[in-house]
């Protein structure tokens, strides 16, 4: 499991899914982290107080930190640039999106009809597919041969870039969501996620998805490479038990809930239907609430797993 050659091409130095922890002399016995960034490392792109200090200290107690995120927007160079900004040196973490989860359900040569930020577009022309975006008209015929529509984090989604989608999966292409989260957090509240608009393609289509990112397969294929056959994962920390936490149990690792005020600010409204407990969000019934942490941000989790007793 830890020939890294399978991993999608095109990926930044320190940001593969490969191992510059191990050009370093980590090693891949070392105890892995797998961490969200959405709600805990940063919001909107805007770093998260601690964050940075909390992956700082990881490394330094001999952990390998990888970044498991489903937002499929920004391209490589923008999560490193983000990455910098939250005082996280990209060179010392791996990084791996349900942009790159999703590239692994298309084959080399595929017309792929793809919804989203330039990100996604990124990681689908890595894995070698023709990329082509919805046309803007309505009346032009559907384009011929299209082999899947992925539809990820789409801020122009409308209903022309719908009604094109829908048409190219009535047509015979398979529809990829890159995940489904129903919400995607930001400091002025919370804004659709991507699977809503799954959730509108799909319906509209009247066929189901197949998700790529955490907690489903594609990702923990993605997860199973870089982490290697010999390391431990540690703590899958995340601020959504139905994705981060669904994650830490399919891993078989411990959920550590970060439970950040910044992110949870929105969610704790009165009469919120989501307020982030301890296991009020999780229906699935898989999340390993008895062995999860849960703690205020990343940096109070990092002390509580890995600090001096
Ligand atoms: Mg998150």
């Amino acid at each position: 499991m830890e020939d890294t050659a399978q991993v999608p091409a095109g990926r930044e130095p320190g940001l593969s899914g490969g191992g510059v922890a191990d050009r370093e002399g980590r090693g891949r016995k070392a105890p892995v982290w797998v961490v969200d960034l959405d709600g805990v490392v940063w919001l909107a792109g805007e770093p998260i107080e601690g964050a940075g200090e909390a992956v700082a200290r990881l490394l330094a107690r001999g952990r390998r930190v990888i970044f498991a995120s489903n937002n499929s927007d920004p391209r490589r160079e923008d999560y490193a640039i983000r990455l910098e900004r939250a005082g996280i040196d990209a060179r010392g973490v791996e990084l791996l999106t349900a942009a790159d989860a999703a590239a692994l359900l298309v084959g080399k040569g595929d017309r792929v009809l793809a919804l989203g930020g330039r990100g996604l577009s990124e990681a689908l022309e890595a894995a070698g597919a023709e990329v082509l975006e919805p046309s803007g008209d309505l009346r032009a015929p559907a384009p011929e041969g299209i082999a899947a529509v992925v539809v990820g984090w789409d801020r122009r989604f409308d209903f022309t870039r719908m009604a094109v989608a829908q048409r190219a999966v009535r047509a015979g292409a398979r529809l990829i969501g890159t995940n489904e989260d129903a919400t995607h957090p930001t400091p002025y509240g919370l804004v659709p996620g991507t699977g809503a608009f799954v959730a509108a393609v799909s319906a509209a289509a009247e066929s189901p998805p197949v998700i790529a990112g955490k907690p489903h397969d594609p990702m923990l294929q993605l997860l199973a490479i870089a982490i290697g056959a010999e390391s431990d994962v540690e703590v899958v920390a995340g601020d959504r038990p139905v994705t981060d936490g669904v994650l830490a149990a399919r891993l078989g690792a411990p959920f550590g809930f970060v439970v950040s005020e910044v992110a949870a600010s929105d969610l704790r409204a009165p009469g919120s239907r989501r307020g982030p407990r301890r296991g009020e969000e999780d229906s699935s019934g898989q999340v390993p609430w008895e062995a999860a942490w849960e703690a205020g941000s990343l940096l109070e989790l990092v002390e509580m797993v890995t600090g001096a007793a």
